[in-house]
């Protein structure tokens, strides 16, 4: 399996994709190995992971290194992405005790009730590669503080990085045959689903998703789903600081290019502060510098995948040809690597692609609404449900129109925010189930129940 270099389209490295006989092999290896793991009290598997983080702090530069030369996004980027996943292992192994433990719920004379824990056994993690440590850090940590054995299968985009993921797993104390890799693409994760598995947890697209849970359902196990989105956010008329709120929002919709479950990828303006927002958020898009990922200071690297450039350019297209203004941006970079100029677009509605199709890309729509009831309107109208934002002086009026929002997490004042605190899940095609928080800890567990007479 290549490994190419976004930023230049250079074959970077040559890897072995496994095959259905090794990850056999490898699974079986798994299963014979979890109880093993799952002996390890769970304060000790808590110091192992523990351990991992400060590998990975240790690592960052050539850990952010690698990840920039498969996905291509900023050097800066890759490095706050490793500290972030630190972040997400402190909060879960912190709080692995308190919500993995036996828990007695009753306890009256001569009847005690409690609900255990245990693991699911061998569980496989099939990940996507926009953000390849903090995906992979929602599933396998918990997985393994909870007992389990991981197979972990990284994307074939970010291969690298799983590599040295597992790598450092192991060399934390994890058990080898606690985690294993599977390297490879959409085959390998095919070969995966027949596989006997105890749980599925699955970080990708819609179309890939609603595959796995039909491939998965006969085997009647856990399967979890954190897909795509079309994330909206709305701007109200009380917004004092403009400005600011233009910047931060156009952050939220560029950060990593666009290539985020979370960005912002449509944006709703009150009349009143409309023509405003639009100017300060052109001004910041075009503050924004393109280039080598590799080189200070830049801002928009390369998109990760070069078919993406198309679905980006498509869309576009799409809105242009139905009524749209580019505002600023809206072509292809020439030349080598897969850069897309940061555009934006407004005059945009309903009846374009942008307005309701992942763009996954440097693309945003801004479209004027009269009032906060056709705003949430819109916001609504998606096949997605993962994240919705209002931007208001008074909270109250956040909460009303989020509590109407068809999606698992609501912003009041801020947008492109994960919390390793607050469970991470989504709705309609954006899948089910959570990762993070204290239901995230337990999301790769069977509650037993034990009434204890005596
Ligand atoms: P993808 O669906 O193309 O691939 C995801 C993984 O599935 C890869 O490891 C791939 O090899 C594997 N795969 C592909 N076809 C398969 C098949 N038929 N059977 C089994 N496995 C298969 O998604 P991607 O491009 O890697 O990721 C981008 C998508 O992920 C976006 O839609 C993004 O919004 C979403 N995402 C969601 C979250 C979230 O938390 N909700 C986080 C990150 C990314």
């Amino acid at each position: 399996m290549k490994v190419t270099n976004p930023a230049t389209e250079e074959v970077i490295a040559n890897l072995t994709e496994d095959t259905v006989a090794t990850l056999q092999q490898k699974h079986e290896q798994l299963k014979a190995g979890q109880a093993k793991w799952n002996a390890v009290p769970l304060s000790e598997r808590v110091a192992v992971l523990q351990k991992f983080a400060a590998l990975l702090k240790e690592n960052i530069e050539k850990l952010a290194s690698i990840l920039t030369s498969e996905v291509g996004k900023p050097l800066q980027q890759s490095r706050n992405e490793v500290n972030g996943a630190c972040a997400r292992i402190e909060w879960l192994t912190n709080n692995a005790e308190k919500f993995l433990s036996d828990e007695t719920v009753s306890e009256q004379p001569g009847m005690k009730e409690v609900i255990s824990y245990e693991p699911l056994g061998v569980v496989c993690n099939i990940s996507a590669w926009n953000y390849p440590y903090l995906v992979g850090t929602n599933v396998f940590v918990p997985a393994l503080l909870a007992g389990n054995a991981v197979m972990y299968k990284p994307s074939e985009y970010s291969s690298l990085t799983g590599e040295q993921i597992v790598k450092l797993l192991h060399l934390a104390g994890v058990h080898a045959d606690a985690v294993q890799l599977a390297i490879g693409g959409g085959e390998v994760g095919k070969t995966l689903l027949e596989m006997p598995f105890d749980g599925y947890y699955f970080t990708g697209s819609y179309k890939t998703g609603q595959y796995i849970y039909e491939k998965v359902a006969p085997k009647m196990v856990p399967c979890q789903l954190e897909l795509g989105g079309k994330d909206p956010l709305y701007i109200a008329d009380d917004v004092a600081d403009i400005a600011g709120v233009a910047a931060g929002t156009a952050d939220g919709a560029f950060y990593n290019n666009g290539q985020s479950c979370c960005s912002v990828e449509r944006i709703y303006v009150h009349e009143k502060v409309y023509d405003q927002y639009v100017a300060e958020f052109v001004k910041e898009v075009n503050s924004y510098k393109l280039g080598a990922p590799t080189e200070d200071g830049v801002y928009i690297g390369a998109l990760t995948r070069e078919p993406q450039l198309q679905v980006v350019d498509a869309q576009v297209q799409d809105a242009v040809s139905k009524g749209a203004k580019v505002e600023t941006g809206g072509k292809r970079v020439e030349g080598k690597g897969y850069y897309y100029q940061p555009t934006v677009l407004t005059g945009v509605n309903h009846s374009m692609e942008v307005m309701r199709e992942e763009s996954f890309g440097p693309v945003i729509g801004i479209m004027k609404v009269k009032d906060d009831a056709e705003a949430a309107e819109l916001m609504n109208d998606t096949a997605y449900g993962l994240t919705a934002g209002v931007y208001t002086a008074d909270q109250q009026r956040a909460k009303t129109i989020l509590s109407n929002i068809n999606a698992g997490t609501g912003y009041w004042n801020c947008c492109d925010r994960v919390s390793a605190a607050l469970p991470w899940s989504g709705r309609k095609h954006s899948g089910f189930g959570a990762t993070l928080s204290h239901l995230g800890l337990r999301a790769f567990t069977h509650p037993k129940a034990y009434h204890l007479r005596g």
